[in-house]
């Protein structure tokens, strides 16, 4: 069914009644040309580009649970593609340019809005750091704007100019970065990849995966085997825990990062924006509920829900931030796990097994690399060689010392 005006109005004078399935619940067959593990946002994506950009069609993709139940439904949307390092603008910007286009190709509305992503700075070390990054955005053709302190002051009057800890000095605005609905964009390719013949198999757990002479032929799961010689992970927080199915070890390490929603006000915030003094992210949904974020928990867990001091520590820096969220109250709050990698930049590569490839390692920033990653998975299934926005994410990479340590955290998971 094709969403437009004239099916809208339609469905409006039969009372709601026509709207069908958006994806069928088929029955796994025996063998797929191609099995994607993990119905989030990026092993939708990259089942509907191996069936729309590289002509496979008998494609499986299988989720333990629900789509969209896992990290793609629990983020706090924010896209942008403000990166420094060479390794990663290219891809990001890939991205961001999917994303601008994604509501007419799937023909899907996933409330893509480009409000802006502002990094506010405190101190002259700060903004140092910022005028690089934004240089070397313009020089991969990427647009940058540096705003000063008063530029930042009529744009958001609330924010707290003053702190005498923290003072805003000004910010690296991306007005192109934004917002998009994310669970909507589960859906979306869901139905996509569904209407050209993708199966998914929801409920359906992968428990083990079959592997002879060093090559994968086939998936164990909670609904049989299924045979296929190309199998792409994409299981996010569970990425060890998969691989480890194939006799991997992965360079990851699992944690909860929480988010939280606030009760609905009038319009406030109009962009993203991000407190440069500590890890700290805001922006305000369509429905007029503030959402906002810190960091991941410091222990490794499999939890869906972060704990107290987590909580402690990000209103703290939102009261720095804002002193006025102190009046609002808290709706919810909930926590997803993060595949946290020792660099802070994910893996899309090939594995010692052949046909099995592995995309993970998205730390806490992989929503608003969805339809980038799922199209650089499916390049890399169709092809067997990396696509060329994704190549500096090679899985070897830990071993040779070639790190794209994009935030120069090091191997501090709390700093990525
Ligand atoms: C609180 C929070 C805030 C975030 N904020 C942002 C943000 O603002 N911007 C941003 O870019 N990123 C953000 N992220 C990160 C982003 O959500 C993730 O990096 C991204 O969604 C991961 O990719 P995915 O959508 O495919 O993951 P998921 O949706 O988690 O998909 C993986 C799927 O694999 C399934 N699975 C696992 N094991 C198996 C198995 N054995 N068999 C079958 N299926 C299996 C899971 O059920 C799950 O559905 C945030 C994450 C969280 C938790």
């Amino acid at each position: 069914m094709k969403f437009s005006i004239r099916s809208v109005l339609s469905q409006a004078m039969q009372g709601q009644t026509g709207w069908k399935p958006q994806w069928r619940n088929p029955e796994p067959r025996a063998e797929y040309d191609a099995i994607v593990v993990g119905g989030g946002g990026h092993g939708l994506a990259c089942a509907y580009y191996l069936a729309s950009r590289y002509g496979l069609h008998n494609i499986a993709v299988i989720e333990k649970s629900l789509v969209g139940s896992g990290n793609v439904g629990r983020n706090t949307t924010i896209v942008r593609s403000n990166y420094l390092l060479p390794g990663n603008i290219p891809f990001y910007e890939t991205s961001l340019k999917l994303w601008e286009g994604l509501e007419q190709e799937i023909n899907y509305n996933a409330m893509v809005s480009q409000r802006g992503v502002l990094n506010l700075f405190h101190s002259d070390g700060q903004r140092d750091v910022a005028i690089r990054r934004g240089n070397a955005m313009r020089l991969h053709g990427v647009h940058a704007e540096l705003l000063s302190r008063d530029e930042v002051r009529a744009r958001h009057p609330f924010l707290d100019y003053d702190n005498a800890r923290f003072p805003i000095m000004g910010g690296l605005l991306q007005q192109r970065g934004g917002t998009v609905r994310h669970d909507a964009v589960a859906w979306g390719y869901a139905r996509a990849a569904d209407k050209l013949g993708v199966d998914i198999l929801q409920n359906c757990e992968l428990t083990g995966l079959r592997i002879e002479g060093g090559r994968v032929l086939g998936a164990e799961t909670s609904r049989g085997y299924i045979a296929a010689r190309k199998i792409g992970l994409s299981v996010a927080g569970n990425s060890s825990r998969v691989a480890a199915m194939a006799g991997m070890r992965l360079p990851v390490e699992s944690h909860v990062l929480t988010a939280f929603v606030s009760e609905g006000i009038k319009p406030l915030l109009h962009s993203v924006i991000t407190f440069g003094a500590g890890h700290f992210y805001i922006s305000q949904s369509d429905k007029g509920g503030l959402v906002f974020g810190a960091s991941v928990d410091g222990y490794n867990s499999y939890a869906q829900r972060g704990n107290l001091p987590c909580v402690e520590d990000t209103c703290e820096e939102a009261m720095a931030l804002m002193p006025a969220l102190g009046r609002l109250r808290m709706l919810r709050s909930w926590g997803g796990i993060m595949d946290m990698t020792m660099d802070g930049s994910p893996i899309i590569d090939r594995t010692p097994v052949e046909g099995l490839y592995l995309n993970g390692g998205w730390c806490i920033g992989g929503f608003k690399a969805t339809p980038a990653a799922g199209l650089c998975l499916a390049h890399l299934m169709a092809r067997d060689e990396p696509h060329e926005v994704a190549r500096a994410y090679r899985l070897d990479r830990f071993a040779t010392g070639r790190l794209l340590d994009e935030t120069g955290g090091g191997t501090n998971m709390a700093l990525h």
